[in-house]
C-alpha cells in the first residue's frame, strides 16, 4: 500500500468530526510531499528544527503542529508559522508562546497536555495544574494565545482496557474543564489516539487523532 492510499483508507473511516494530523517525523519530505498530493494538509512533527526545515521546502498552505515536547527556548523558531502546539504542560511555556506569538502578530493555538499515563515517562500537567493556570488572571493576560483543548497519550501497553480508562479520563477532564469561562480558553480539541490506538479514542471522545506509522510506515530512528 502507496502512503496516498493509507491515507484514503484511514480518512475513509473516520467520524466527520475527527481531524486527522499525519504525524511525518523522521520521513523525508518526499513522503510527505505524497500525502500533499492525496490532500493532507496537516502535519504533525516533534522536534522544532525539523518542523522548520519542512516548512521551508514546502508548500505553504500546510498546518504544522508541533506534538512534541517543547522546549522554551525553542519556541521562537516555530512562531512564526506554527498552527498548533499540542505539548504544552506548564504555564512558563504559555507565556514564551505569548511573548513569541505577539511578536509575529499572531495568535498561537495550544493543547493543555494532560498526564493520564500510569507511566513516568509521560510529560503533562495535572488537572488541578489545568484548573489553576486556565483560572488564573495572569492567564487572562495572554492575548497572544488561545488553548482550545487538551491532548494526552496512553500507556504504551496492550492492555486494551487500561488505555480505554486513560482516554476517557482525558475526556472527562475537557469536559470539566470546559466550564471555565475566560476570553483565552475556547475548548474544543481533544488529541488523543495514534496508529495502534485511534479507533478507541474516537470511541472515548477524540476529536484529533495523531497518526504517523499506519501512513508513513515503520520510523528508523538510525539513519
Ligand atoms: C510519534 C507520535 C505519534 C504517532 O505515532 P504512531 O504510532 O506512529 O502513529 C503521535 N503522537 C505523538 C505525541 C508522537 O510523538
Amino acid at each position: 500500500m502507496s502512503i496516498a492510499d493509507n491515507l484514503n483508507q484511514i480518512k475513509s473511516t473516520l467520524p466527520a468530526h475527527v481531524t486527522l494530523v499525519a504525524v511525518s517525523k523522521t520521513k523525508p519530505v518526499a513522503d510527505l510531499m505524497e500525502a500533499y498530493n492525496a490532500g493532507q494538509r496537516i502535519f504533525g512533527e516533534n522536534k522544532i528544527q525539523e518542523m522548520v526545515d519542512k516548512h521551508e521546502q514546502m508548500p505553504k498552505d500546510i498546518n504544522w503542529h508541533m506534538i512534541g515536547h517543547v522546549q522554551r527556548n525553542k519556541v521562537k523558531y516555530m512562531a512564526p508559522f506554527v498552527s498548533l502546539i499540542h505539548g504544552v504542560d506548564n504555564y512558563k511555556l504559555l507565556q514564551e508562546i505569548n511573548k513569541q506569538a505577539a511578536k509575529h502578530d499572531r495568535v498561537i493555538n495550544c493543547l493543555l497536555q494532560l498526564k493520564i499515563a500510569e507511566e513516568d515517562s509521560k510529560f503533562g500537567m495535572s488537572e488541578a495544574d489545568a484548573k489553576a493556570i486556565l483560572t488564573s488572571e495572569a492567564f487572562s493576560e495572554l492575548k497572544n494565545i488561545q488553548v482550545v483543548g487538551v491532548m494526552g497519550m496512553a500507556t504504551f501497553t496492550d492492555d486494551e482496557d487500561q488505555i480505554q480508562k486513560e482516554f476517557t479520563r482525558l475526556k472527562s477532564i475537557f469536559d470539566t474543564l470546559k466550564s471555565i469561562d475566560t476570553p483565552n480558553f475556547t475548548p474544543k480539541t481533544i488529541s488523543m489516539g495514534m496508529s495502534g490506538d485511534y479507533q478507541l479514542a474516537i470511541d472515548c471522545g477524540s476529536t484529533m487523532i495523531r497518526v504517523g506509522s499506519s501512513i508513513f510506515g515503520a520510523r528508523n530512528y538510525s539513519n
